[in-house]
């Protein structure tokens, strides 16, 4: 057995015993890793302060070669996002972005740009919490990103053609199943093909960096849409409903 050492967010917790908890942190260096907090559930304990959800600890746990739990023994919390705490429609944010990070990948699988992206989103939440849904759109774009499900967004998923080659007066329109945008000739080759507002598709092909001032300028419509494009991205990639998605809005 070894020490391992890593930082890390804390995405998800749950009672074990009478006095222990599991805790499932999301790390940089090592991706998901899930640790038996012994004594964790007591007032006193040595983990006490760091263990909640959403907060950023230094940890150091005991890794084992075969399955079974492994142990954490030393937790220090380095980054908290307290105001989260104050902020309803922010907090589900968080649990939401902790909710994709926690399920959307394999154990010890790291992502280190998904693992900064969700640490991005956090601060902006907790310093812009009125810019929530904007913030949560791009982190779905990286969530994508990362997990080798980006929509193709410069031509045709199904004829190739690009983007740069249609016609003027060309409807574009998205399928999720499809993986990306469809021009009109393609587009009776996808049962679940609807029409993008090119707003829409424009916030889209700019998310890879996140500008607050991008969302601020959509019109409501064109960010239902948006939202619409993405819960749909990340319900199909996930397999299901992420159980925050509904307390979004
Ligand atoms: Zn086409």
């Amino acid at each position: 057995m070894a020490y391992e050492r890593a930082s890390g967010l804390i995405v998800r917790t749950y009672d074990w015993s009478e006095t222990s908890r599991i805790i499932v942190v999301w790390t940089r260096e090592l991706g998901k890793v899930r640790l038996l907090a012994k004594g964790g559930r007591r007032l006193k304990s040595n983990f006490e302060v760091a263990l909640d959800l959403l907060t950023v600890c230094s940890i150091v746990w005991l890794r084992k070669p075969s399955a079974g739990l492994e142990i954490l023994t030393e937790a220090r919390a380095e980054e908290r996002f307290p105001a989260l705490r104050k902020d309803l429609k922010a907090l589900n944010a968080g649990y939401y972005i902790a909710e994709l990070l926690g399920d959307g990948t394999q154990d010890y699988d790291p992502h280190p740009g998904l693992y900064d992206a969700g640490l991005t989103a956090l601060r902006s939440l907790n310093d812009h919490s009125d810019d929530s849904l904007g913030t949560v759109s791009w982190f779905e774009w990286s969530w994508l990103r990362e997990s080798g499900h980006l929509p193709v967004t410069a031509s045709c998923v199904h004829c190739s053609r690009m983007l740069e080659d249609w016609r003027a007066s060309e409807t574009t329109g998205f399928s999720t199943s499809g993986g990306g945008i469809v021009c009109e000739n393609c587009r009776n080759s996808y049962r679940d093909y609807r029409v993008l507002e090119p707003t829409c598709l424009s916030f889209l092909t700019n998310l890879d960096v996140y500008v607050a001032a991008n969302w601020s300028a959509l019109n409501p419509s064109a960010r239902r849409q948006v939202r619409q494009v993405l819960s749909d991205c990340v319900v199909y990639h996930l397999g299901r409903m992420p159980r925050l998605l509904n307390y979004l809005s």
